[in-house]
């Protein structure tokens, strides 16, 4: 089948989908982008990721390359002509194509890109869970931006590839737990509490994390916000990661240590099913 791919206003074979080398993407990460799970031709969870590509192009004061409700549009569109009812939709927003210099262009358009991809259907069940490497979070200050600046989230999921783990979780300059590569990181306590790192300039304010959260309270369960180290989480009960593409998936191994009892926990997997009970709630597009 042959993908198709959308760049600034012509929907245009994948293998032939151009930007300029002068894109202030390619040239300095100057683009914000977001991802957004697709199952059962739904997508899950679509305006909050619309309302966080809102936030990271407001706090780069890059506009929007078209309004929010033709976006959506071409996002489902994209969708629909690549036959996707299960994968994600991949888009991204450039300041657009401009001479290289450091500070803003003054007539750049801003430029859309958007691709998507298959995956084998997602399950409710969690499945055996992964194993995680702890790595030094080498990232920026304002990952709470979500640009496509990735490189430290590059290096850590590649350290954690060659060592026969699924992610790497990075941690801050005071031992804490940030976050995954690209998820966010949770334990659950001997006592049955959840735990998160509160948002703030030095994790992405991951939506999967959000409406976790909000399937937790509806499941009465405690939820504290507060940073945690390596340590404590190879000694909680369960851990697990959540993001727009791995749900809620349990973790089993930190830096070779089994979690509890090296198995997908409880906890992990009622997440996990009424998180795709809650996302279902949305009409499908295809
Ligand atoms: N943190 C980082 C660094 C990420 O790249 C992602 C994936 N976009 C997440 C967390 C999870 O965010 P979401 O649940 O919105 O996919």
């Amino acid at each position: 089948m042959s993908r198709i791919a959308y760049v600034n206003g012509r929907y245009v074979p994948h293998g032939s989908a151009r930007v300029h080398i002068e894109d202030r993407g390619y040239q300095f990460a100057d683009a914000v982008y977001e991802v957004i799970g697709i199952a059962d031709g739904r997508f899950l969870d679509e305006d909050p990721h619309l309302d966080r590509l809102a936030r990271s192009l407001e706090e780069l004061r890059i506009a929007w390359p078209i309004e929010r409700r033709a976006l959506k549009f071409v996002l489902h569109e994209v969708a629909r002509r690549n036959l996707v009812r299960h994968g994600l939709v991949y888009f991204q927003v450039s300041r657009g194509v401009a001479r290289r210099d450091y500070g803003f262009p003054k007539n750049a358009k801003p430029a859309l890109v958007v691709t998507c991809k298959h995956t084998a259907p997602p399950s409710p069940e969690t499945g055996p869970g992964v194993a995680v490497i702890s790595t030094p979070d080498l990232r920026w200050k304002r990952v709470d931006i979500k640009t496509t600046g990735l490189l430290g989230g590059a290096l850590g999921k590649q350290k954690a590839r060659e060592n026969g783990a699924f992610e790497a979780w990075q941690v801050d300059e005071k031992g804490f737990v940030t976050e995954g590569t690209s998820s966010n990181a949770w334990i659950v306590t001997a006592e049955g509490e959840l735990v998160t790192r509160p948002l703030g300039n030095d994790i992405l304010a991951g939506v999967t994390r959000g409406t976790v959260a909000k399937v937790a309270a509806t499941l009465q369960l405690k939820l504290t916000e507060r940073p945690f180290t390596i340590a404590e989480a190879q000694r909680a009960r369960e851990a697990f990661m959540t993001s727009a593409t791995s749900f809620v998936t349990p973790i089993v191994r930190i830096d070779g240590k089994a979690v509890g009892e090296g198995k997908p926990g409880d906890t992990a997997r009622r997440l996990r099913a009424e998180y795709f009970r809650a996302v279902s709630e949305t009409a499908p597009f295809l």
